[in-house]
């Protein structure tokens, strides 16, 4: 079989498909204000001052037909193009219009503060995808900030959204990453010591950049009309499956999206990711993982883990998201309401989304065990009973699982202590608490009696295993590691870093290093733990 052909991406024809079928405005571009009536609002990118194409994903330019940047003429062409300085014929630079809760309270308009949509383009399969540009320049949605974005928060952004679809995770991609050359100053602790920092802008890449919230500041103006017309809209574009006739049609939609969303929630907690600020302009009506910002991955298991510094009362902390998605998906049906005549179809949406999370979630962790949701009986206990075990000491979670794999069920305990293969999964194994010891010794003695009870054999288990439980995960010290890295000049960790996540379930000798537990100087390292807003 032929190579598909791969096409350069300056040679590749747009379209700007949101920007024509809704109503958008064309006034002052940067001009700080309420717009009204508007999905959009017409915004060129500010040029920057010396584009360097930083990191590129070859996984997705592969999705999308795209030519990599092999030579130093085609990636300065590139980064030109992706830090905004140049634009294509087709393109119509745009910045969404949405509002949002954040953190439980509704906060009016919001939108794209430093985020255009230049178009979007098709790939082979007919699927057509909007590039946006994160960090691109002030837009009429900036308020008082300065539409840029720091390397240090990009490069995250870049890794993880390649590595959380590699893991099988919904979320919108990331085709490159682009240094400024200019600075921007961040106040990171918020403590009045600003600094001047490298600048950079990632290319963000999805189906549809909209969130609950683009709905909610529609109802929220009382302006009916606009909010049927992104509906339906979303709908035609999005939800081929939805009959856009169906006089039920709006509740149909809602109970996908939060379907969808219920799916994500699981998924988050499966591999261990904490987003930091699902506020509902945060989420996405594709049910997909959007704006990466003070989001972390959990290091030691503990369920109260929030690594975003600003949310003090773990609102948004590792256990706590299913809830607050499902608190988000009110606000859309609340937001949603003008558009139904009966609230209690987009009310029976929401109420579902208690099962369908509590059934994701039972096949996803019990795959984590290996184990499938077949008889019901006892198996959620068993994934209950190890997650309330395992907060009793400083356990690593990814290394935990991978570990678990390794352990034969069927081989007696040893006479008092755990299975060696689990030790390089503590932080302290020397230290483990007695009572520990004893609750994990019962558990993994009740957890072989269930894998005899439902038949699983070895092979089987491994396999299920292996699949639900990541071996390699960006880990928030990798990150840091390569944007210390980077603003270095080195990007060499950085590559292989990206390398390594892309087959997060294979174990790859050349990337051991990768699974590392956190080392000691990153336990409370900013940007390793904590993460602020301010990026
Ligand atoms: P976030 O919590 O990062 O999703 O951002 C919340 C809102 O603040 C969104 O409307 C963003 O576009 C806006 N925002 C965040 N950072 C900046 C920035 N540096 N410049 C302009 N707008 C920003
Ligand atoms: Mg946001």
């Amino acid at each position: 079989m032929l190579a598909p052909v791969r096409r350069l991406l300056d040679a590749i024809p747009f379209d700007h498909h949101f920007a024509r079928h809704l109503p958008g405005e064309d006034g002052p571009p940067t001009l700080p204000r309420q717009v009204h009536g508007a999905c959009w609002s017409a915004v060129p990118p500010t040029p920057v001052a010396a584009p360097r194409l930083l990191a590129w994903s070859d996984a997705l330019a592969e999705t999308l037909g795209l030519a990599s940047p092999d030579h130093p003429e085609r990636s300065a062409a590139i980064a030109a193009l992706l830090a905004g300085n140049r634009l294509l014929p087709g393109m119509k630079p745009v910045a969404a219009c949405y509002g949002g809760h954040q953190f439980g309270q509704w906060a009016g308009q919001l939108g794209d503060g430093r985020a255009i949509v230049l178009g979007d383009l098709a790939a082979a399969d007919g699927q057509r995808w909007e590039l946006q540009l994160k960090g691109a320049g002030l837009t009429p949605y900036s308020r008082r900030a300065d539409g840029r974005a720091v390397l240090r928060s990009s490069l995250r952004e870049f890794v993880c959204s390649e590595a959380m679809h590699h893991l099988g995770v919904p979320t919108t991609r990331a085709l490159a990453l682009v240094g400024t050359g200019e600075t921007v100053v961040r106040d990171m602790f918020y403590d009045g010591r600003a600094e001047a920092e490298p600048g950079a802008i990632v290319t963000r890449v999805a189906p549809s950049f909209v969130r609950f919230g683009n709905f909610e500041i529609f109802a929220a103006r009382g302006d009916r009309e606009r909010l049927r017309l992104l509906a339906d809209y979303v709908i035609a574009q999005h939800f081929p499956e939805i009959d856009g006739a169906d006089p039920q049609r709006y509740a149909q939609w809602f109970a996908t999206v939060a379907q969808r969303t219920a799916v994500l929630m699981a998924h988050w907690l499966r591999v261990g990711f904490v987003h930091g600020v699902m506020n509902t302009d945060n989420l996405s009506i594709l049910g997909l993982t959007i704006d990466y910002g003070p989001f972390g991955w959990l290091d030691v298991f503990d369920p109260a883990f929030t690594p975003n510094t600003t949310d003090r009362e773990g609102r948004y902390a590792w256990a706590e998201q299913p809830a607050v998605a499902q608190w988000n998906l009110l606000r859309l049906a609340d937001a949603l309401a003008p558009l139904v005549s009966d609230t209690e179809s987009l009310a029976a949406g929401v109420e579902a989304f208690g099962e369908q999370f509590a059934g994701e979630w039972r096949r996803q962790s019990l795959a984590k065990l290996g184990l499938l949701p077949a008889s019901g009986q006892g198996e959620e206990m068993l994934v209950a009973e190890l997650l309330g075990t395992l907060t009793m000491t400083e356990v690593d979670t990814t290394r935990f699982f991978r570990a678990l794999m390794e352990v034969d069920p069927t081989a007696p305990l040893p006479a008092d202590g755990l299975p060696p293969a689990l030790l390089g999964s503590f932080y302290a194994a020397e230290r483990l608490p007695a009572r520990f010891i004893a609750r994990l010794r019962e558990w993994l003695a009740a957890y072989a009696a269930r894998l005899a009870a439902d038949g699983v054999d070895a092979v089987t288990r491994k396999t299920r295993m292996a699949a639900a439980n990541p071996w390699i995960i960006p880990r928030n010290y990798l990150l840091q590691e390569a944007i210390d890295a980077a603003s270095a000049g080195d990007l060499a960790p950085l590559a292989t870093l990206m390398a390594a996540i892309r087959d997060p379930y294979t174990e790859r000798e050349e990337y051991a290093r990768f699974t590392a537990r956190r080392p000691d100087w990153a336990r409370h390292a900013p940007g390793c733990s904590a993460l602020s807003c301010s990026s």
